[in-house]
């Protein structure tokens, strides 16, 4: 069998400078960038792909937490989102984008949903069922299926037998996955293979087709002529240095900007496209989250299982999703209480805990994203609501309540002002406290909503197919098109959606 990457051209493919055309430029190989780039090659179309960090393969890949991070993430993965709190985000850098390093979470987002955003956010055509087809092709081609019993682990399974004590309903997490061996390390990087990140499903898809795939080339502006875009251009950078080099120029009467919901709108200002509204930047959305760790009294091996095996979506209408977790054990670790021995303690019980998350839709926070007077990189503020905080503090208390059904003999739940850890009969201390967002550490890793949708071009910078509506030609599809949370993981929705919008540049739909 080829490799994955087969005719991907690198950093070391790009002897002088670049002057391609094709019919389509993708910017951006994540979720949406890759399903983009796919669909569109599979209708029939000359199309470039074009990605900023540079290919990795599953030998590429390191278990230590401190090089992926360098190496896998923006800004070494030390990104965050400024305002009434300190809201680390990641993003990838790296073919595949965020698909390289999540943990494969694949899940539609309910027709409730749907239906919101086309009653309230300006989609009417975006309500429930719209996307079934979308979804169920995306699902096909990624091998998207409820996470298996035997690569659960005790970690995945501890969370159900607490669910199940509780009557919470909770279920396998559906993955794109083939094979997945149950490692517990998709955060790092797939080293079976096993996760069909874009890189691995989509990538190979162009390539096959005719399609090229250009890695280690940013794109700095999008070109045009009287309102009609014309093509991309940019340079070379080296990997991990952003050292630029050669020069890039990419002609093509269409273009589709898949840089991910920090960047595509900070191209779009660059290029002084889609910014008639107003609105590019704004509206930023994300699902903060929290962790609690439980501690159990017989060994849990965390290491050991699929990332995220199960979750529960009882209260998703409450605002909340429940999650178990994993990471490395440096990442997780950060958020122990204590120094010496305290901390000591925690970290030698590591084969007896299990983390658990919980996420908010979060209605009520909102940030925007900007350029910093220096660098590259985007200036991000967002501001958890008090409302949105109160639903993350009632989630950690159930995820408690759920550790404790499952047997767990005390829980370290993280919050600035509450003992660490605490006992069954102090989840009180948890419940009763007056936590705001200062007091704990939310991570926010699913973000959307800077170039939302609508059918307005007053209020929206795209409409319901991600065509952006001040400039012809244009597309955007990542999740920054989205016009609301989805309350779910965003990768399946942004992949519908980017599908959707490449069927409608192919003229279908
Ligand atoms: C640790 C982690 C775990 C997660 N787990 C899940 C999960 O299990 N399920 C789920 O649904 N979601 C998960 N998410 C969120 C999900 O991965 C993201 O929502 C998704 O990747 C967003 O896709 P995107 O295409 O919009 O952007 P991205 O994935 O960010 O892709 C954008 C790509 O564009 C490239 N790019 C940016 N600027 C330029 C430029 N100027 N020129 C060229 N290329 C450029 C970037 O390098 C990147 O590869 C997780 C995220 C993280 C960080
Ligand atoms: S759990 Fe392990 S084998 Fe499965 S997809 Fe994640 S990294 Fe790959």
């Amino acid at each position: 069998m080829s490799h994955p990457h087969e005719g991907v051209l690198g950093f070391a493919d790009h002897k002088g400078p670049i002057r391609l055309s094709a019919d389509v430029i993708v910017v951006g190989s994540g979720p949406g960038g890759g399903v983009a780039a796919m669909e569109l090659a599979a209708r029939g179309h000359d199309v470039i792909l074009v990605e900023e960090g540079p290919a990795f393969s599953s030998s590429d890949f390191d278990f230590e937490a401190g090089a992926t991070m360098r190496k896998l993430f923006r800004e070494s993965c030390t990104r965050v989102m400024q305002g009434n709190g300190f809201f680390p985000t990641m993003q990838a850098i790296g073919l595949g984008g965020g698909s390289l390093v999540n943990s494969a979470i694949s899940i539609r987002a309910p027709g409730w949903v749907l239906d919101k955003w086309a009653n309230e956010h300006d989609t009417p055509r975006l309500g429930a069922g719209a996307l079934d087809e979308d979804y169920a092709a995306v699902e096909r081609a990624l091998g998207v299926a409820p996470t298996p019993e035997a690569v659960m682990g005790e970690r995945n399974l501890v969370f159900k037998r607490g669910c199940d004590a509780l009557g919470i309903s909770c279920e396998p997490t559906p993955r794109n996955v083939r094979g997945c061996k149950g490692s517990a390390e998709c955060f790092t990087g797939c080293r079976n293979g096993a996760k069909q990140s874009t890189d691995v499903a989509c990538v190979p898809a162009v390539i096959s087709r005719g399609g090229r795939v250009l890695t280690s080339v940013r794109v700095e502006g999008v070109k045009s002529e009287r309102g009609r875009v014309t093509g991309v251009v940019g340079h070379v950078v080296e990997p991990f240095t952003g050292k630029r080099g050669y020069s890039v120029e990419l002609d093509a009467p269409i273009v589709v900007l898949a840089a991910g919901c920090m960047a595509t709108p900070r191209l779009l200002e660059k290029s002084r496209l889609g910014v008639s509204s107003g609105h590019a930047g704004r509206h930023l959305l994300a699902h903060p989250g929290l962790a609690v760790c439980a501690l159990f009294d017989h060994v849990i091996n965390p290491f050991e299982g699929a990332t995220q095996g199960y979750h529960s979506l009882h209260f998703l209408e409450q605002g909340m999703k429940l999650e178990v977790l994993w990471g490395p054990p440096a990442v997780l670790s950060v958020r122990f209480p204590g120094f010496g021995n305290q901390l000591k303690s925690h970290l030698v019980a590591f084969d007896r805990m299990a983390p658990f998350d919980v996420i908010t839709n979060a209605p009520h926070s909102e940030g925007e994203v900007r350029g910093a007077p220096f660098g590259d990189e985007p200036m991000i503020t967002y501001h958890l609501d008090d409302r949105d905080m109160a639903t993350l503090q009632r989630g950690l208390v159930i995820l408690c309540e759920i550790a404790f059904a499952a047997g767990a003999r005390a829980v370290l739940p993280g919050v600035h002002g509450v003992p660490d850890p605490i006992g069954r009969d102090q989840l009180h201390l948890l419940r009763d406290a007056r936590v705001t967002a200062k007091d704990v550490i939310a991570g926010a890793n699913h973000v959307f909503g800077t170039t939302r949708m609508g059918q307005n071009p007053r209020t929206s910078v795209c409409d319901e197919w991600g065509r952006v509506h001040d400039s012809r030609g244009l597309y955007i599809a990542d999740t920054g098109t989205f016009p609301g949370s989805p309350s779910v993981n965003p990768m399946l929705t942004c992949m519908a959606l980017a599908r959707r919008t490449a069927r409608r540049i192919s003229g279908e739909g």
